[in-house]
């Protein structure tokens, strides 16, 4: 594959100008643009790697002042405040572009067009947990699974049964010990969300019910 120039790579992403040498530190410290931060090109095969960096590296917000207020505050469940970084609404990981609340209630009406109700989040926080149960039509029926701490698979087994839709969340703090007992292969329920944003949670219930 040809090479492509960077800056145009973090245009695509949806990344704001001004937060390109970020961008391209973040991308230099985990060995995916090589030699120096400043190279003009990269290999066009390494963009799908390079947007899993950036994803994992910042937490991706958008300039509303709402989304900016929320990614400060975000450090409450993440423990460290994960680095911020400025993109277009689109991409944003507090408000996917999109209002949780539209995408809860899309979410609920494709789920009651499905005969499904029951979801299980494995990962999250604390603070999306209470904004979903808020912001959420009363018809959903929510669990939520700590992804912090591992426990027996005998703990996990009741909710695991329960559940008609399994979603695990990753971006958030979720140790691989408490999903591995969720991501069983060949589970058609379990869906894998990598983006924060409750509205990109509740757009991938949407399209994984409507699919089936
Ligand atoms: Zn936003």
């Amino acid at each position: 594959m040809t090479d492509i120039p960077i800056d145009n790579m973090l245009m695509d992403f949806g990344i704001a100008y001004n937060e390109y040498p970020n961008a391209r530190n973040a991308l230099f410290e985990w060995g995916v643009i090589q030699r120096s931060p400043h190279r003009a090109n990269i290999a066009g095969s390494k963009s799908c790697l390079a947007r899993e960096v950036l994803t994992a590296a910042f937490l991706w917000h958008c300039n509303n002042g709402d989304c900016r207020q929320a990614a400060n505050k975000d450090a409450d469940g993440y423990g460290d405040l994960p680095p911020l970084l400025v993109v277009k609404q689109s991409e944003c990981d507090i408000c996917g572009g999109k209002p949780s609340a539209r995408s809860l209630d899309e979410m609920s009406a494709a789920l009651a067009a499905a005969g499904r109700s029951r979801i299980l989040v494995v990962g999250g926080t604390e603070r999306k947990e209470r904004e979903i149960r808020e912001k959420s039509p009363p018809c959903v029926e929510w669990r939520f699974v700590d992804g912090k701490v591992a426990r027996d698979d005998r703990y996990y087994r009741p909710d695991r049964n329960w559940a008609e839709i399994i979603v695990i969340w990753q971006s958030t703090p979720l140790d691989h010990r408490v999903s591995a007992h969720f991501d069983g292969k060949g589970d058609r329920r379990v869906i894998t969300v990598r983006r924060r944003s409750i509205a990109a949670l509740a757009g991938e219930i949407t399209g994984h019910v409507r699919r089936r």
